[in-house]
């Protein structure tokens, strides 16, 4: 018999993804039996051997829930150990790695759900019972500390260069959960595995089913509220004319206005009610850096003091401290309200709530995902 050299080396498809997603962020992933993961802060995130992992561990969902630890830990999180945190229960500051993880569960719940993904990628550690707790809409629920990091990491997660690096890794993890969702089907639920009577987890976490505007009707774990609709949805864009069509506007790109959709179908996962302007300001905030103000805005003489001039350019002035537009009162930390909104520039009157510009801002505080 004549030997053979191998000539390529085969990697799971679903590891490959999220490999190439932490390379392309500068993290190289190795294996090593020293820990469960953990990273040492100068670009190495290391992940225990296959051997000494549960038999639903999966390298992709470790990878991301690492890269939800470095959002949360904020910019600098890959030159520090471990993102940061201190990872020693005797230690004083554990608590407030208790409450970093939370806001890391609500961020890897966040960016999975518009994938359908989120019980495929679900963390295997204790923390899974907080997980699988968490409500339809991740973030809803915290608060104080924790709602800040959830947000600030979200935030950061829609900025580069993770975004790009995110949106490639879960567009391909959710079109490999199709297609072995759909080779299962053919042969009637795929082969069992011989290591473990235990259900695959792509069988015990399916595909969910698409919605007509191509969005998932489960986010993996919860469907829209019941009778919900796109009617009620806050993205759904009603025609300017009669006979065109109602757009879902969470569809739409710069090159498109949004998959049409029929105001009456029952609605997708990422269902949306009616926006509160109010209570987001989302527009105001860091989500957009310049207002421009056009020589005609009343703001120019009822407001001088908000106006900056740059040239010929005006803009409403921004508070460097708090990153947002100058004219933007807080009430507390979860409401807001523009301090001039009857006097506000054209610019401002034009934005409208539910459209891809506004999604775009939510996206970009840490709003939605
Ligand atoms: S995001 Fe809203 S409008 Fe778009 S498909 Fe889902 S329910 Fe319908
Ligand atoms: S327009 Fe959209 S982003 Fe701006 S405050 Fe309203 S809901 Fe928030």
């Amino acid at each position: 018999m004549t030997s053979r050299t191998p000539s390529a080396k085969y990697i799971d498809p679903l590891d490959h993804i999220w490999i190439t997603a932490a390379h392309e962020l500068g993290l190289t992933v190795a294996r090593s039996p020293h820990g469960y993961a953990h990273t040492d802060g100068k670009g190495n995130l290391f992940l225990a051997p296959q051997e000494d992992l549960d038999h639903d561990d999966c390298l992709a969902q470790m990878i991301l829930h690492e890269l939800c630890h470095a959002l949360v830990q904020g910019e600098d999180s890959f030159a520090k150990p471990d993102w940061g945190l201190s990872n020693d229960d005797r230690d004083e500051v554990y608590p407030d790695d208790i409450t970093r993880e939370w806001a890391c569960l609500r961020v890897q719940a966040s960016l999975l759900r518009p994938y359908g993904l989120r019980k495929l990628l679900a963390p295997t550690t204790d923390f899974r019972v907080f997980y699988d707790a968490l409500p339809g809409r991740p973030l809803d629920g915290a608060e104080g500390r924790e709602a800040k990091l959830s947000h600030d990491g979200l935030s950061l997660a829609h900025h580069p260069p993770y975004r790009r690096v995110l949106t490639d890794a879960l567009l391909a993890t959710a079109e490999l959960h199709r297609a072995v969702a759909k080779a299962s089907q053919r042969s009637q639920r795929g082969p069992a595995s011989s290591a473990t009577p235990l259900p695959l987890l792509w069988h015990s976490s399916p595909a969910p089913k698409l919605h007509k505007s191509g969005l998932p009707m489960s986010d993996g774990m919860h469907e829209a509220p019941d009778a919900a609709t796109c009617a009620g949805c806050a993205f759904l864009l009603a025609p300017e004319k009669r006979t065109a069509s109602y757009r879902c506007q969470r569809t739409a790109t710069e090159d498109s206005a949004g998959k049409v959709v029929q105001p009456g179908s029952a609605a997708c996962a990422l269902f949306e009610p009616p926006l509160d302007c109010q209570t987001c300001a989302a527009c105001c905030r860091h989500a957009f850096s310049l207002v421009p103000v056009r020589p005609s805005d009343e703001i120019n003489w009822k407001h001088p003091q908000l106006v900056a001039k740059s040239g010929k350019d005006l803009t409403v002035i921004r508070d460097p401290e708090r990153r947002c537009c100058a004219a933007l009162g807080e009430r507390d930390e979860h409401s807001f309200g523009c301090r001039i909104y009857h006097d506000r520039p054209r610019t401002c009157r034009d934005f409208t709530a539910g459209t891809r510009n506004c999604l775009e801002a939510r996206r970009r505080v840490g709003l939605d995902a």
